[in-house]
């Protein structure tokens, strides 16, 4: 079924308004973005299409498929939107940008939730797009980005940072992203055309606002305020050093320092096709997550064991906030049916493995 069937059978007739806005996968820089670092993210190939038209009763009504139904009320008063309910995802963006006419709309997606592909950001990006367009109203990209990142720590109720929105926002078409969040510049980097890039679900589910994330995010802010850094974009690892008498800090901070560089020393491998160098890499930021910020699972951690113990494998590391999720590999391309096989017999996780592109940044269609 694709977006227009659905609104048929759901609402009868036709959209004014499509919109899709994809997920990401980030192949390096974890957990970096609310300290201002560096994240490497790319949109991929699957995400969320949302179809809408002006309600004719002036009750806005909108139905995401896998998620239900939702009524305003008759008086459009100030929609009631339960914190980390998939009603604020939807709808979180629609005070914000104010003055959006009573929607119908349907939603779909193929991007599994809490699996670490960021379906989160794809649904608010993908809403807001067709309320800005309802409302007649341009745009800029960054102040997109920015707006849904915005619904999501105040209307979700989740401390996110940037990165998610901004890979749905910005994302190209076989090109991984290399962002600098404090400046928000983008350097899309190509990836070689002869390594697949695969994502491999857990299939262990995260609510990062259940999760540890905001304890790991005040955690790593209290180490940036004991070192006199307003974020640890601005830390060096020689000054962490310092931290070692409060071992949890000195860790969290460890990772997110270290973690920086890697996303550095990752692009310029990356541009010069060394495949050593992104393996040896992606392991370490692994390790990193799995010891220093402790937010992999064992099954993640055996996964990444697998996986970068198989030939065809170029790099593996757990993606996404953690606690569950699923895993981003490169692999070589020709290789790329077998891997898939060996992994997902050899973990008995068949169908896990979902093979991406990468893609373009979200849009009207
Ligand atoms: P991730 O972003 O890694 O997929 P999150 O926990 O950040 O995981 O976000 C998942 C939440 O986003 C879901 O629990 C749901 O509330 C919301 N969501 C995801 N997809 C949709 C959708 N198609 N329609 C409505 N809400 C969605
Ligand atoms: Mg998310």
């Amino acid at each position: 079924m694709n977006i227009h069937e659905l609104f048929e059978s759901t609402l009868g007739g036709e959209p004014t308004w499509v919109a899709h806005a994809p997920g990401r996968i980030n192949l390096i820089g974890e957990h970096t973005d609310y300290h201002e670092g560096f994240v490497f993210p790319a949109a991929i190939n699957h995400g969320v299409t949302v179809a809408a038209r002006v309600s004719p009763s002036g009750i806005s009504r909108v139905f995401s498929q896998g998620w239900g139904e939702w009524h305003g009320d008759k008086e459009g008063g100030k929609a009631v939107l339960p914190p980390h309910s998939w009603q604020a995802y939807a709808l979180g963006t629609v005070e914000l940008i104010g003055g959006v006419p009573p929607l119908e709309m349907v939603a779909m997606s193929d991007l599994p939730a809490g699996a670490g592909l960021s379906s989160s950001a794809a649904t608010e990006v993908a809403f807001s797009l067709v309320f800005t367009a309802a409302k007649g109203m341009e745009m800029d990209p960054l102040a997109r980005a920015k707006l849904c990142q915005r619904s999501e720590n105040e209307v979700v109720g989740v401390p996110c940072g940037l990165m998610d929105q901004f890979a749905s926002v910005f994302g190209q078409a076989d090109h991984a992203l290399h962002i600098d969040i404090r400046t928000t510049s983008i350097t899309p980097t190509p990836i070689p055309a002869a390594w697949s890039l695969i994502a491999l679900q857990s299939g262990e589910h995260h609510q990062l606002g259940d999760s540890g994330y905001p304890l790991w995010r005040r955690q790593s802010e209290e180490g940036a305020r004991r070192l006199g850094v307003p974020f640890l974009r601005d830390a060096t690892l020689a000054q962490v050093e310092s931290l070692r008498g409060d071992d949890l800090v000195y860790r969290r901070c460890r990772h997110i320092v270290s973690e920086n560089l890697r996303v550095s020393a990752f692009r310029e491998a990356l541009i010069a096709g060394d495949a050593d160098r992104v393996g040896e890499l992606m392991l370490a930021s692994h390790a990193s997550m799995r010891d220093d910020y402790e937010i992999t699972t064992p099954r993640l951690d055996l996964m990444v064991e697998v996986g970068s113990n198989h030939p065809a494998c170029i790099g593996i590391r757990m993606t996404g906030g953690g606690f569950g999720g699923a895993c981003v590999a490169l692999v070589w391309k020709a290789r790329e049916a077998e891997f898939i096989r060996d992994f997902e017999l050899e973990l008995n996780l068949p169908g896990n493995a979902m093979p991406l592109r990468p893609s373009a940044g979200a849009r009207v269609l």
